[in-house]
């Protein structure tokens, strides 16, 4: 039976408004799994339902097989080959039947823990290329379980209509890789503004609402859904007069983004002649191609992770081959012609997980394997990363930067890699640029009190603030309870910035900031007026920041700074941002 009209209110991520019909996803991952008794008499119908399914896992892999073979892709062959080897193993079946029997606990459990271990030791092993194929029982142990389950999967990559998708939550690596054309929308129970899945979302131009809480619990397949993504208001069903304010709302969005496309080949320079620089991030090279259009004065941050994750449903493998990667970098960096890039070493762990890589589970990813201290820790993998950051160099205007760096240590530990790197380049007689500026991005508490350690030993900083946020007030920035504790307006936050922008400036560097602050046109303003000399953000945002800073005067600026560094809490920073919004900033 189809929902009545209802309304569901939640962060408004990604501008636009969507209307269409809901997909329902559920994903993948068979959730959380449990050990309970099951009674002996029942042992047997347990180890039914195991082969019943793995038979229809089996028949799925088929379906696929067939698939791919018209295809033509002869690795899809293989991985899938291999997963029906595995879920048809004899040993795997037997060492099944002989836990079932041991330690009679639900059938499900057994699965979960058999795989959980095998991965373990694969993830032992020290040969890389087999470490790799935990990723691979990680899908086989998912797909029966899926089944045993009850579980629906359905793959984000073949839809083959337009959808407003509804989800729990989405993994970058699903964003990454779904059929993007076919997603009208996205909404979700969870997720913050700072999520990845929203920056995702905004980068792809998809209208987003994150943090709904009961999204999946309220909305049916196939419901007509119209998501605000300025709002953050979700219509289910709506009334056909409801539509028609949507419809005038969505024409008006898009005569303002007109109106701002005029502005792209203006500068970013203020009413006093103050000239800022706006830059774009990006998760993926094809995202460069388009950048030029939005004004951008290069790209401040290419998250380089997001390489690794486009592929990690395929072959994480092939996306880490050096040249794989060199080839990503050089086509960004001539999207570019001689604008600079800055190119981030992997930030891979924390919600961004590397199948293959990540299969151990941490209790604490954000605090944990993640950033520079996964790279630091697979010497090789980085090494090759930076290898082709340096190779790519003679093709533009590159530059290096390390996330999440904590303290000098971990600063020294990455330069001292990097010249290593440089060693083996040169030993090979690659050409790369010698003088290729590496900065540092300030997104941890401790980084922003040590920058003046930091500012000597470092090109630039970039100032990450939906970390540093998370960090310094112990929010999670994915998670929608506590995402009203997210302001970059805490008084915490703004003498951040400033203790790390002084610092830069006593070091003659410049400082950056490409945290979703940067591209806030409400608080432009504030950030000129510390001295922020750089500011990088979704592409769609520049023209929007542009048009502010045009109105802006930097005197007028830094007193609204002083004010702010004065204000003793958000709510009251947050008023006083509201005061001079009112009075100082274009009327939407
Ligand atoms: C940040 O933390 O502000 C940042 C830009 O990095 P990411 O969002 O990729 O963690
Ligand atoms: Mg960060």
């Amino acid at each position: 039976m189809k929902n009545t009209a209802k309304k569901l209110l939640g962060s408004a991520v990604s501008p636009g408004i969507a209307i269409g019909k809901a997909l329902l996803y559920q994903g993948s991952d068979p959730g959380e799994i449990a050990p309970h008794r099951i009674q002996t008499d029942q042992l047997d119908a347990e180890l039914r339902r195991f082969k019943g399914a793995c038979h229809e896992a089996a028949q799925e892999i088929r379906d696929l097989q067939a698939q791919v073979e018209q295809e033509g892709s002869k690795e899809s062959q293989e991985i899938l080959s291999a997963h029906l080897m595995m879920i048809e193993d004899v040993d795997f079946h037997d060492q099944v039947e002989g836990r079932l029997k041991e330690t009679e606990q639900n059938i499900e459990w057994v699965v979960y823990d058999i795989s959980h271990s095998l991965m373990q030791t694969i993830l032992a092993s020290p040969d890389p290329a087999f470490r790799e194929r935990a990723s691979d029982i990680l899908d086989v142990s998912r797909r029966i379980l899926c089944r045993l389950l009850s579980v629906t999967v359905v793959s984000l990559s073949d839809l083959d209509r337009d959808v407003i998708l509804v989800a729990s939550d989405l993994l970058p690596s699903e964003v990454l890789t779904m059929n993007r054309a076919r997603v009208k929308g996205l909404a979700m129970d969870m997720g913050g503004n700072t999520s990845h899945t929203a920056i995702l979302a905004r980068a792809f131009g998809i209208p987003a609402v994150l943090g709904l809480s009961r999204a999946t619990a309220e909305i049916q397949d196939e419901d007509l859904l119209a998501l605000n993504g300025q709002t953050g208001e979700l219509l289910i069903n709506p009334s056909p007069s409801e539509l028609e304010a949507l419809e005038k709302e969505r024409l008006r969005y898009s005569q303002r983004q007109e109106g701002l496309d005029r502005i792209h080949d203006l500068e970013a320079r203020t009413l006093d002649g103050h000239l800022v620089e706006l830059k774009a991030n990006i998760g993926i090279p094809e995202e460069a191609e388009g950048l030029l259009h939005y004004g951008a004065q290069g790209v401040g941050l290419f998250r380089s992770e997001f390489l690794f994750l486009t592929h990690a449903e395929e072959d994480s493998k092939e996306a880490a081959d050096e040249e794989t990667q060199l080839e990503a970098y050089i086509r960004v960096l001539k999207a570019m012609g001689d604008l600079p890039v800055t190119i981030r070493t992997v930030d891979l762990g924390g919600d961004k997980i590397l199948p293959g890589l990540h299969t151990a589970v941490e209790k604490n990813p954000l605090l944990g394997w993640r950033a520079i201290r996964f790279s630091l820790s697979m010497r090789d993998f980085f090494k090759t990363q930076l290898r082709a950051i340096l190779r790519a160099s003679v093709h533009g205007r590159v530059k290096i930067m390390f996330p999440l760096i904590s303290g000098l240590e971990e600063l020294e530990e990455a330069l001292g890699v990097l010249e290593e790197a440089k060693g083996e380049c040169r030993a090979k007689g690659q050409p790369f640029k010698e003088e290729i500026e590496v900065g540092v991005m300030i997104e941890v508490p401790s980084a922003a009190l040590c920058a003046g350690i930091l500012a000597k030993k470092a090109a630039f900083f970039s100032i990450g603030t939906n970390d540093l946020v998370q960090y310094t007030l112990a929010v999670d920035r994915g998670n929608e309870k506590v995402s009203y504790l997210a302001q970059g307006l805490h008084p915490a936050i703004i003498r951040l910035i400033k203790m790390t922008i002084d610092a830069a400036h006593a070091q003659g560097i410049r400082a950056a900031m490409c945290g979703e602050m940067a591209g806030e046109p409400r608080t432009a303003a504030l950030l000129l007026g510390l001295g922020l000399d750089e500011f990088s953000m979704a592409a769609s945002s520049i023209p929007l920041v542009k048009e502010v800073i045009r109105g802006l005067r930097v005197k007028d600026c830094q007193a609204l700074a002083a004010e702010l560094l004065q204000g003793d809490s958000y709510e009251a920073n947050r008023a006083i941002l509201d005061k001079w919004a009112a009075a100082h900033l274009p009327k939407e």
